[in-house]
């Protein structure tokens, strides 16, 4: 079954600016998808449509079979079972690392002890093991992200959005960060919408790169077919650029 699904979604802002045009995309359970285009062309109205920050002047979005985007079946975003990393990943400085990553279990009224365990399974995961206790600008940038990450799975999302989320590091690291994401995307089942301006990094990391330009999908296959038979000369331009 399909996790996401996107069916003919319009999104027009207030000043009358389409981002999105007639977007229709259907995301399979487990699925890791890169979201590129070039800048302005609606990848991050994309994921915020879909987390529900943003609410289409058209069409539906559902989650799991369930549209969540109309106003007569809107799912808060809260409820929507997604995590999220963006670029700025805006850990709170006052917190420490622990606390960071256990914020939304605290929020879901999730107990200390519970919390503190699934905060030590996490940091494990991403890598950090043991130090939930330090504050953020005790930690590199590669670090912060790499919490960013724990906290954004540690409600166990089925979704994980993520917005340039490795677009701040450096090459070598973002390199190991890419693999490891990858691999615990698997591990854990997680569908991924990834944007990315890296065109190199979506071929290499994804099952299917989404491209997009002016609001429309122009095309959207597994990385070789894109590569192979770009649908259109733009397509196989902005992929070229990448190479
Ligand atoms: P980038 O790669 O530069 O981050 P993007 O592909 O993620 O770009 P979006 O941020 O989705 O692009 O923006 C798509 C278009 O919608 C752009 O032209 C942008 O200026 C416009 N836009 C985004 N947010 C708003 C808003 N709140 N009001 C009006 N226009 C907006």
């Amino acid at each position: 079954m399909s996790t996401v699904n996107f069916d003919s979604v319009d999104v027009t802002f207030a000043d009358g600016h389409q981002a999105l045009r007639s977007v229709s995309l259907d995301i399979a359970d487990g699925e890791f998808i890169a979201l590129v285009g070039p800048s302005g062309s609606g990848k991050t109205t994309l994921l915020r449509s879909l987390a529900g920050f943003i609410s289409p002047s058209a069409g539906t979005i559902s989650i799991d079979g369930a549209p969540v985007s109309a106003p007569e079946s809107l799912v808060a975003v809260e409820h929507r079972g997604l995590g999220m990393v963006f670029q700025q990943h805006a850990l709170w400085p006052h917190m420490k690392v622990g606390e960071n990553i256990a914020y939304p279990l605290k929020l879901a009224g999730v107990r200390r002890p519970r919390r503190e365990r699934r905060v030590a399974e996490v940091l494990d995961l991403v890598g950090l093991a043991g130090m939930g206790g330090r504050r953020p600008d005790q930690l590199s940038g590669g670090q912060r992200q790499r919490v960013a990450l724990a906290r954004a799975i540690i409600h166990q999302p089925r979704v994980l959005l993520l917005d340039e989320a490795l677009s701040a590091l450096d090459e070598p690291l973002r390199a190991t960060l890419r693999s490891q994401l990858q691999s615990m995307a698997k591990d854990l089942g997680l569908t991924v919408l990834h944007v990315t301006h890296d065109r190199s990094e979506a071929l290499a990391i994804a099952d299917r790169i989404v491209v997009l330009d002016q609001g429309r999908i122009l095309q959207a296959g597994r990385p070789a077919e894109v590569v192979a038979q770009p649908a259109t000369g733009f397509v196989a331009q902005f992929l070229n650029d990448a190479t």
